[in-house]
């Protein structure tokens, strides 16, 4: 099949922008040639608009050859600049499933292009004859979406093939979940089926929506026309950086467990009496028909939970489609739609922290819903932190990705900070709390620890750790913790501790951290302000 034929007349015409870059072709140099700012501030200077780094490293990373990558702005992106490539505005058509991702039909539209959407089966499988039968002779591209958005399920493989055989246009398969589905998808058939293009993304399985990158996978000849209708730099420096550096640390772990809660939720609701049906899922979401769906929605989200209504899609009648998230989301999730928890409003306070050396994701719940959930990498650190929400009265999630391969300070000190920033929230929450907290000797090792949270940040430690090293961990990391924590939290805190074992000290300190803090949260009264000698804070 001759793409070539396939391509408007125009953009078979058109000569692209060349940039001032593609020009000269030198990394380095006295870069005269694009008006932009000689002073360096990490930004001054127009991304790479082959995206030469970011190609290259998803390429090492799935196995697919640079030259058949194009990276777009989001995948959304590659819908419209396909659209734009093969279909004449005003007489050209594309040709869709339903249900399926609705940006097929609006990029469609803001082009002028009509778009015919074939039933999928009840079962929400794909019958390839009553597609092409749906196909004109003006119709250009047939989007397909495997795993499916928002049933979830993966089309059969031969189905898809009859359509890409039998089509003499454009066939896309677009695979935004395929990772989560355990399949290789199509990518690998690109050089085979010249009319083919994939769409990947690096918003779902990577985790990186916020920085909106996607690929479109296609013979050397197809991504080519893509790149000549790109706007010159499509993906911004910060994203490109970003996403190489996010790629490098791989998503193996984050994968693994978003299947195993997507089977667990699954397997859970389908005992519950208010489900009529929870679709199959290769994706990381489930497609599930309630009852009264009304109800169940309006439930949600007077509990703060927010999943998507699809009941107005094909076939989807009672449906919402519920995103899988972490195992404590799912649990509360779980819990409301059995009905079996209080139906307070959910108000957590969000903090994120990411720099070349950690990521670091913190959720406090002060009602104490969530289940707590601690993960740094560093297990005797993951148990001094379960102190913290267990005897401060609240619950705590928190998630540390670090570069432990050059030790823990990094990830310790990093964890402090956002922690930090989280309880002084915390207590900026409570009105009228106690501002002062202390606490009383635990265990066998005594610890006591006075805290101040009105605002004033100083730490006074006296601990006497017996060793210098507490379960790997050298034992000065914690004043250093400490130390941290109370600048990001701006308290105040003074640590007395002692004893015979280092590990119990270690413990002692962050339970009578955790007392003291619980002492200082509760609320004294009816005071609507901190108390202080000055007036009120
Ligand atoms: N394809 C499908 C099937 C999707 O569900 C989505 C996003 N919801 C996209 C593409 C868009 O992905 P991106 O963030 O890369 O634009």
């Amino acid at each position: 099949m001759n793409i070539e034929s396939l391509v408007r007349r125009n953009i078979r015409e058109l000569v692209p922008y060349s940039t001032a870059r593609d020009e000269c072709g030198l990394e380095s140099g006295i870069f005269l040639d694009a008006n932009e700012s000689p002073f360096n501030n990490g930004f001054n200077r127009y991304p790479d608009p082959a995206q030469l780094k970011l190609k290259q490293i998803y390429s090492l990373v799935t196995g697919i050859p640079s030259e058949n990558l194009f990276a777009g702005n989001g995948s959304d992106e590659a819908i419209d600049l396909l659209i734009r490539v093969f279909c004449e505005p005003g007489a050209d058509n594309i040709v869709t499933i339903s249900p399926t991702y609705g940006m097929y039909r609006t990029a469609a539209a803001v082009n002028d292009i009509k778009c015919t959407e074939v039933p999928l089966e009840a079962d929400f499988s794909l019958n390839p004859q009553k597609l092409l039968k749906a196909c004109a002779a003006e119709t250009k591209i047939i989007f397909l979406c495997s795993p499916n958005n928002p049933t979830g399920n993966l089309l059969n493989k031969d189905s898809v093939e009859t359509v890409i055989r039998n089509f003499r246009g454009i066939v896309v398969v677009d695979e935004a979940y395929i990772d989560f589905s355990g399949d290789g998808g199509f990518a690998g058939k690109v050089n085979t089926f010249p009319n083919l293009v994939v769409l990947r993304t690096l918003s779902k399985a990577w985790g990186m929506a916020g920085l909106r990158v996607g690929f479109a996978i296609a013979s050397a000849p197809l991504v080519s026309f893509l790149s000549k209708v790109k706007y010159p730099y499509n993906v911004n420096t910060l994203s490109q950086e970003k996403a190489v550096s996010l790629l490098k640390r791989g998503n193996r772990s984050q994968l693994d467990t978003v299947i195993f809660e997507r089977e667990r939720v699954a397997s859970e609701l389908k005992l519950v009496s208010d489900v009529v049906e929870v679709f199959p899922s290769d994706a990381n979401f489930l497609l599930v028909r309630f009852k009264d769906s009304k109800e169940v929605f309006r439930r949600l989200l007077n509990s703060g939970i927010i999943v998507r209504d699809r009941t107005s899609a094909e076939g989807c009648r009672g449906a919402l489609r519920i995103s899988i998230g972490t195992g404590s989301e799912n649990t509360l999730l779980l819990d409301r739609i059995k009905g079996t928890c209080a139906g307070n409003a959910l108000s957590l306070l969000c903090r994120q922290r990411s720099t070349a050396e950690t990521m670091i994701s913190v959720k406090i719940d002060p009602g104490g819903n969530l289940v707590n959930e601690i993960s740094t990498g560093i297990p005797f650190f993951n148990h001094m932190l379960e102190q913290i929400p267990v005897h401060g009265g609240f619950s705590l999630q928190l998630w540390a990705s670090g570069d432990l391969e050059n030790g823990a300070h990094h990830t310790i000190e990093d964890v402090a900070i956002v922690v930090g920033e989280a309880l002084s929230e915390l207590v900026a929450s409570v009105p009228g709390n106690n501002r002062y907290g202390f606490s009383l000797p635990m265990d066998e090792s005594s610890a006591s620890v006075l805290i101040d949270t009105g605002g004033r940040a100083y730490l006074k430690w006296e601990a006497d750790f017996p060793a210098e090293y507490v379960e790997g961990i050298e034992s000065d990391m914690f004043r250093h913790f400490f130390d941290t924590l109370s600048r990001s939290m701006k308290a105040t805190i003074h640590v007395k501790a002692g004893g015979t074992n280092a590990h119990h000290v270690a413990e002692a300190i962050f339970k009578a951290f955790a007392r003291a803090l619980r002492t200082a949260l509760s609320s004294s009264g009816d005071d609507t302000k901190i108390q202080s000698s000055k007036g009120v804070l």
